[in-house]
């Protein structure tokens, strides 16, 4: 074992990229099962090979802000789930509205008649049914 640990010396390793892109890789590799896709089945290799690459790579710095950008897109893509899933569900006791002028997402109780609303962003009033 410590020939690896010399050889893995100044070299990046394994971060949340690496994982996500081995997924990619397993579930290509699966779909091509599946669909019987030779295509498919040589694709799997791509994010795999990338996989590899950013693991023995001594360019740390370079890796490491690919990783940080991959994490910003993922945590923006996992918040907007996140509000759609609360919007779901809370669509029994409430109602949303884009405001007029800024497009701002308004949240409304339901059943209380007509309302006016105030655009908490910018203070435009808009007359509604709730
Ligand atoms: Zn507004």
């Amino acid at each position: 074992m410590n020939w690896l640990k010399k050889f893995m010396t100044g070299r990046y390793g394994v971060d949340q990229l690496s994982w996500a892109l081995l997924v990619i890789s397993i579930l290509i590799s699966i779909l091509s099962r599946i669909l019987d896709s030779q295509v498919l089945a040589m694709l799997y290799i791509i994010p795999l090979g990338i996989v590899l690459y950013r693991m023995f790579s001594k360019d740390i710095s370079k890796r490491y802000q690919e990783n940080i950008k991959f994490l910003n897109k993922w945590n923006s893509i996992k918040r907007k789930i996140n509000n759609r899933i609360q919007r779901i569900k809370g669509l029994k006791y409430y109602k949303y509205y884009k405001c007029s002028n800024c497009k701002q997402t308004l949240r409304v109780p339901r059943g209380k008649g007509k309302i006016s609303i105030t655009c908490p962003k910018c203070q435009t009033v808009m007359i509604k049914k709730s």
